[in-house]
């Protein structure tokens, strides 16, 4: 087991060795060769990034006591006492750290800029000031620092790091342009598992394929904290790091949880929503984490449905999960999950109340294909169901035609359009219509093309069929219709002649809202958990 923390033991010694930051490397390095090297630097950043790393190695390049002898790579040695000492953070007299997020008054500047008068302990040696989280020094602070930066003394460099650059250029614009700038990238996953891998094996730390993807996920870009969690994962683990360990040290979700997200999605079981949050929420994950996961089995998801390319992505488990359960998700289908994501993941992240909406989300996702019916009714009906007020989400389903824009696109009939045309072209509607609705679809075998006059189609349903349920869906039949025949034609529905005595239509009312309502109580009285569901967050199920 290491007894040093991997994150400090791993810590870049040499410019050389900031990965992902080559840019700044050479920068800073080529500077300290050529003896070019400015009075003041500004490094921004994401957290954890390497912004303070490169500061240290700044002021033991430029105070080493062997890089003399060394060539011009700006490099330097690391071991020497000098090295030594600025890389651990220790006192030095050269070096000097400065935490500005507590060190804010103009006080602080004042006596910063007292010390800055005196010269570095030697005639060869730089005095540097670290400044770190710059962006929390006062506009004060900054107007006495800018003093020093006007005339700067000899052998002094001041380096300020800041995750907040906007915030410098809003408190004090004119020293933005006395600093050198360097802007560090966020490490992209592939990366952060590369280094990882690297540190696993110098370590002699046997590592699973899937455990350290799942950890680049979680740092987020930011190596200091991948080797920190690297670190956690290996106590859980015992030695060995494995996917399963890096979940239970992170409080990450199991694959077994999405797979089980996929069905219930898959076979839209909204009356499972509370029994699984619940579950999650006792099991102690973290809500946005697990929001996080869903995203990513979404995305791959997607990918299956799309035929992209994207091999590496996701755990073989999730994989699997995909897989199974790709059939019931059309590209829309999948596009408009995303779309409900990203529209509460920022409610989840900040709200005190994330379990409700991480319910609501789930609710909205197993029923969502109702729902969009439910307005697709409504517009059908000559009513707006945009008219209440503002809702962005109702944009949603415009994205399915331009992803299953690509599917073969059927010939429409040209000239007249008589009902024998429809009955030859019907098996073709029956496959529109499974392409968005499978049930649906199956419920039409009971029905077929009995009448065609003044662009109204009536389809007769056997006594096997339900008459009411599809007259619910006539919009999406009407769709289909159009899109294989080129007509928008009106649908009726009815029972054949002959077939089982069904009950009486219900009447149609033509005010949206009260068709609305009563289109919601039909629906609550045919699905007891959308009752349940509804009664429980007081849904707005027209979403
Ligand atoms: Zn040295």
């Amino acid at each position: 087991m290491t007894q040093v923390a991997l994150a400090r033991k791993y810590r870049p010694k040499r410019f050389a060795d900031l990965i992902g930051q080559e840019h700044v490397a050479m920068g800073l390095a080529g500077a300290v060769g050529k003896n070019r090297v400015a009075h003041a630097y500004l490094l921004t950043g994401p957290r954890g990034v390497g912004k303070t790393t490169a500061a240290r190695i700044l002021a033991m390049a430029l105070n080493c006591e062997r890089r003399k002898q060394a060539d011009d790579s700006g490099e330097p040695c690391g071991e020497c006492d000098s090295c030594t000492r600025t890389w651990s953070g220790s006192a030095t007299l050269d070096v000097i750290e400065i935490d500005a997020a507590s060190n804010r008054g103009v006080d602080d500047a004042r006596d910063l800029r007292e010390r800055a008068m005196y010269a570095a302990s030697g005639a060869n040696r730089h005095k540097v000031y670290i400044v770190d989280e710059a962006h929390m020094l006062t506009r004060e602070a900054w107007n006495a620092l800018l003093k020093i930066l006007e005339e700067p003394p000899p052998q002094v460099v001041f380096v300020f790091a800041t995750t907040d650059p906007q915030k410098i250029a809003n408190a004090a614009a004119p020293v933005l342009s006395r600093l050198q700038r360097f802007d560090f990238r966020r490490l992209g996953p592939t990366a952060v598992a590369d280094r990882l891998a690297h540190v696993a094996k110098q370590e002699g730390i046997a590592t699973d394929a899937d455990a350290l993807p799942l950890i680049a996920r979680v740092a987020a870009g930011g190596m200091r904290d991948a080797l920190s969690l690297l670190d956690q994962a290996l106590v859980f683990g015992d030695g060995k790091v494995t996917a399963a360990g890096v979940r239970a040290a992170l409080g990450l979700i199991d694959d077994e949880t999405y797979a089980e997200l996929l069905g219930m999605l898959a076979e839209r079981r909204s009356v499972d929503v509370f029994p699984f949050v619940a579950r999650l929420v006792e099991s102690g994950a973290d809500l946005s984490e697990f929001v996080n996961g869903a995203g990513e089995v979404l995305r791959l998801l997607m990918l299956r449905i799309v035929g992209g390319a994207d091999a590496g992505a996701g755990s073989e488990a999730a994989r699997a999960a995909v897989e199974k359960y790709a059939h019931a998700f059309t590209a829309g289908d999948v596009l408009r999950l995303l779309k409900l994501l990203a529209e509460c993941e920022n409610a989840i992240r900040r709200s005190p109340n994330a379990r409700l909406h991480v319910e609501t989300l789930l609710l909205q996702w197993t029923l969502m294909d109702r729902t969009v019916e439910l307005s697709e009714v409504m517009e059908a009906m000559g009513g707006s169901p945009r008219t209440a007020r503002p809702e962005p989400q109702r944009q949603a389903p415009v994205t399915l035609r331009d992803v299953e824009a690509k599917a073969p696109i059927p010939e429409p009939i040209t000239g007249d359009l008589s009902l024998s045309a429809v009955q030859a072209r019907w098996p073709e509607v029956l496959n529109a219509v499974a392409k968005k609705n499978r049930m649906l679809r199956e419920a039409l075998a009971h029905a077929a093309p009995a009448a065609l006059a003044d662009d109204t189609l009536h389809l007769a349903v056997d006594g096997m069929g339900d008459v009411d349920g599809l007259d619910q869906r006539r919009p999406v039949i009407a769709e289909a219709v159009a899109q294989v025949t080129g007509r928008k034609l009106r649908i009726t529905i009815g029972a054949a002649a002959g077939a089982a005595p069904v009950a009486a239509p219900e009447p149609v009312r033509l005010d949206p809202k009260g068709d609305r309502d009563e289109r919601l109580r039909l629906y609550r009285a045919k699905d007891k958990s959308l009752d349940t569901a509804a009664d429980l967050l007081d849904l707005e199920l027209t979403e």
